[in-house]
């Protein structure tokens, strides 16, 4: 293929042209629509003169343009693969522009598509323009008028943005008429025509208005909207409370549909939803999945006011919305739920996932400098880390300050589409403090590493914190500049967490020391004994922390710590370290004692703790991590450590975690956080029982699996059975009843899918490829692409890391083939095998060869983009 261009922030340039308001008319036919558009464009008064009108358009036909009325002949014009350039425009005018298009033939999922007989939009980032010619890009923002034309009761609901002003049957056709009060630009565009159910509930806002909540599903899932409706409703009000922000419209509406190459988008007044983020019912959905139903509806909901109000001035920008927005949802979560529980997940997520992203050939600074293909820069960068940049400055700036620098940004820019440099200097102009330093989390990539020591002098009673920062190299940066870090600490002693006091001023028993330079060091005064650091408690920057703790250290911070964050981090140094002294095969008996020793005493007292904390502090690393923390890693060595590692913790716990096991049976019905802890401890327990090779831990699993009230247990008991590694005939009878009971449930039966393809035992490569031609399966589904293959490829490392090589090439075959329907999601599979440089030979090598494989197909620019990084040698 030639050579896509780039796209640089360098080069952005205010818009030539504007739009003030957009007429737009759909015409709704079984094999084509027709989209007529009427643009008020004014050339804009902030940039330079030009009489030529450059419109983003891709796989449009074009039946006919007019300026003014005026008809344009074709040498008016010049139609490219990007889009429409008009000759000497005048410098105010109204153009009128006809295109057809083909919804259902666009398996990409961008612009307008029919899932299910349903016509949907996703317009994010760049799906505008294949809906029709426009100035598709944030900073053009217009006012929206929209008509849906069908023939008559060929669908039940017609909807698009913001207020219904008539809905009508003219000649047999219905014709529905949406207006748009708020100036949006085209990516926040949607439009919805189906036969769907709806339920209804109303919303008062804090000024007094009603609002009219609408969630539309198909008819099948309409008894499965009542918890994202709650969870909508809580945010509405959360959103008052904590940010002051009240919502707009008159009516906000969420649909839900099954082929969504996303989670859900926040469209204005009209969401639209992967039926996976929305639909839930306590039978057929897991607490995990409800949880994110409500995180998922608050992130939507919260962009009313951190993206659609006030938007990105260009997708470098993204992370404003996006960064932003994940923390607001974040830390709803974590006043709805368990905080220490979130904290901890939001961490080992940015560990797992968003610091191997960093370490690898796609790795980008929160605010990118270039792309190929925007769609490729939806990633954890972009959204975590950039929620932790937010977090950070929450932390640096304390509640107060914050809250008065989100209150100012969006007084400020409200109706406008502006820059992460413009949210950080409200955060400078309300606060006083200089983050001139701060702004360089935007622009530098990589994880920065924080090289902790400490020593302390008895005499003086002072003990010295020595802190070295460094950040890696990432591709295209080589250089790192010291950051400005927030590092949370507390002092433990033998009596408990000691007075902070620093420069003779006294900070209590927790404080975040402002980390800035390459080297310093932090002096503490009347430190009475040496002490025990608890460092980066609450996660309090995505950074590594390197601090050599003796093992009792660890397990006094495991069994003590106020921080339930530091307390999980302590677990996880222990298990890490017993993993690499087995991979080193140096294997050594105090550090295994010290993880064992303190998982007991933990589980002894179970019923005194957050139980849905001991959950997490029961968590091994994950093989990814392990990898990441080695030069060169050997996914062999790996999984056979961390297997050993879970069967040896089962054995040594098996008492405890038998007696927990049981005595949590039973009391475990209802949705509340303290009935989802005991849950997800409960099956902790299980899983790590199902290891030992017993018939009487089998008969528990086959009793939950055939007695469970709720589908996280029946979920749960069917995952450790089928994961078993002596799996056992029952296993299968489960899987085959599980299929049975659940078949028309499409969500159900994407989680058989994933517990089959992420099974660690067996030939695996062999079971994906058969359930590629499962009747349940659908290539062109996205969930379902997401359940198997990328299941398979990401959350299945020892079998997906095969000495043979075969799955490897299988996921370049797979991609090739995705990447001629939705090279969105092809381009996503593509990850795990852009990390092969960080495995050992001949994995690594083999990794490589099944990258240049896929390079030899003809591939889509989102594709192309991160093959031709991978490839890079370093
Ligand atoms: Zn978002």
């Amino acid at each position: 293929m030639s050579t896509p261009s780039i796209t640089r922030l360098a080069d952005y340039r205010a818009p030539e042209f504007l739009i003030e308001k957009t007429y737009l008319s759909f015409d709704l036919n079984e094999a084509y629509t027709d989209v007529s558009s009427k643009l008020s464009i004014v050339s804009n008064p902030q940039s330079g003169k030009t009489s030529d009108l450059f419109l983003h358009g891709e796989q449009l036909e074009l039946l006919s343009l007019a300026i003014n009325d005026q008809p344009l002949s074709s040498a008016d014009y010049q139609i490219s693969r990007e889009g429409l350039t008009i000759y000497n425009v005048p410098e105010q005018f109204v153009l009128h522009c006809k295109t057809r298009i083909y919804p259902d033939k666009n398996t990409a999922l961008e612009g307008l598509y029919r899932s299910s007989g349903m016509y949907c939009t996703q317009c994010e980032a760049e799906g505008f323009r294949k809906i029709t010619y426009y100035l598709d890009r944030p900073d053009v923002m217009s006012e929206f008028e929209t008509v849906i034309i069908a023939d008559d009761n060929a669908f039940s609901v017609m909807l698009s943005n913001g207020n219904c002003l008539s809905d009508s049957v003219v000649d047999g056709k219905r014709i529905v008429h949406w207006h748009d009060p708020f100036k949006k630009p085209s990516y926040l565009f949607a439009l919805v025509a189906g036969n769907l159910d709806c339920l209804e509930d109303s919303f008062i806002t804090q000024s007094g208005r009603n609002v009219l909540l609408q969630i539309y599903t198909e008819a099948k899932d309409s008894d499965k909207c009542d918890f994202a409706m709650q969870s909508l409703k809580k945010a509405m009000r959360w959103d008052e409370e904590v940010y002051g922000r009240e919502y707009d419209l008159d009516r906000f509406m969420i649909v839900a549909v099954d082929d969504f190459n996303m989670g859900a988008m926040e469209n204005k007044g009209l969401n639209i939803f992967n039926t996976s983020c929305v639909l839930a019912h306590p039978k057929s959905t897991t607490d995990a999945a409800f949880q994110r139903v409500e995180s998922v509806v608050a992130h939507e909901y919260f962009h009313n006011w951190s993206g659609n109000r006030v938007t990105c001035r260009d997708w470098f920008q993204l992370s404003l919305k996006e960064g932003l927005t994940v923390y607001r949802d974040e830390e709803f979560s974590a006043d709805m739920n368990s905080r220490a529980v979130k904290r901890i997940e939001g961490a080992s997520f940015m560990r797992n996932v968003q610091f191997v992203e960093d370490a690898g050939p796609m790795a980008h600074p929160v605010r990118p400098d270039s792309y190929l293909e925007i769609s490729n820069f939806y990633t954890m960068t972009i959204y975590e880390k950039g929620a932790e940049v937010v977090r950070m400055l929450a932390n640096i700036l304390g509640p107060e300050n914050y809250h008065k620098g989100t209150d100012l940004y969006f007084e400020r820019f409200d109706g406008q589409a502006v820059t992460c440099d413009d949210f950080v200097a409200c955060m400078e102009e309300t606060s006083g403090k200089d983050l001139h330093q701060f702004r360089l989390w935007y622009s530098q990539a990589g994880t920065p590493q924080l090289h902790i020591s400490d020593s302390y002098d008895a005499e003086r009673q002072q003990y010295h914190l020595h802190v070295r920062q460094h950040t890696p190299e990432t591709p295209g940066q080589p250089l790192k500049q010291a950051l400005h870090i927030p590092l949370k600490i507390t002092l433990y002693g033998e009596q408990g967490a000691q007075d902070l006091i620093i420069e003779g001023k006294n900070y209590g028993e927790e404080t975040v020391l402002d980390i800035c330079r390459e080297q310093q060091t932090i002096v503490f005064d009347n430190i009475t004994e040496k002490p025990s650091p608890s460092l980066l408690r609450e996660f309090s920057a995505p950074v590594k922390v390197d601090y050599d703790y003796q093992l009792q250290q660890l397990q006094q911070l495991v069994l003590l710590d106020s921080d339930g964050f530091c307390r999980w981090d302590a677990v996880q140094n222990l298990m890490g370290r017993v993993l690499h002294e087995a991979i080193e095969g140096d294997s050594k008996e105090p550090t295994q004692d010290a993880l064992i020793q303190s998982l007991k005493r933990l589980l002894q007292n179970f019923s005194a703790m957050d139980m849905g904390l001991l959950a997490c502090l029961l968590d091994l690393p994950s093989e990814h991590y392990v990898a990441s923390r080695y030069e060169k890693a050997d996914p062999a060595a790996i999984s056979q450590a961390r297997t050993h590692l879970q069967h040896q913790l089962a054995l040594a716990l098996e008492p405890e975690l038998l007696a927990c096991y049981q005595a949590l049976a039973g009391e475990v019905a209802g949705l509340s956080a303290e009935a989802m802890a005991a849950r997800s401890l409960r099956n902790r327990a299980l899983g790590y029982l199902m290891c030992i090779d017993k018939a009487i831990y089998r008969g528990l699993a086959e009793q939950q699996f055939l007695h469970a009230e709720n589908m996280t247990d029946q979920f749960a008991a069917l995952k450790a059975m089928v994961h078993a590694e002596h799996a056992h005939i029952e296993a299968q009878h489960a899987l085959q009843a599980f299929y049975q009971q659940w078949q028309n449930d499409a969500l159900v039966v994407n989680m058989w899918l994933q517990v089959q393809a992420t099974k660690p035992w067996g030939d695996v490569l062999r079971d994906v490829r058969a359930l590629l031609e499962h009747p349940a399966f659908d290539k062109r589904n996205p969930n379902k692409l997401r359940a198997v293959i990328a299941a398979f490829a990401n959350q299945n490392f020892s079998q997906f890391h095969q000495l043979s090589g075969e799955a490897y090439q299988f996921l370049a075959e797979q991609i090739a083939d995705i990447d001629q329907r939705n090279p969105q999601i092809a381009a996503r599979l593509l990850t795990p095998l852009t990390h092969w440089h960080q495995f050992i030979a001949p994995y690594g090598q083999l990794m490589k060869a099944a990258l240049d494989s896929l390079s030899q197909h003809e591939l889509s620019k989102d594709v192309y983009e991160v093959l031709s990084k991978s490839l890079v040698e370093n």
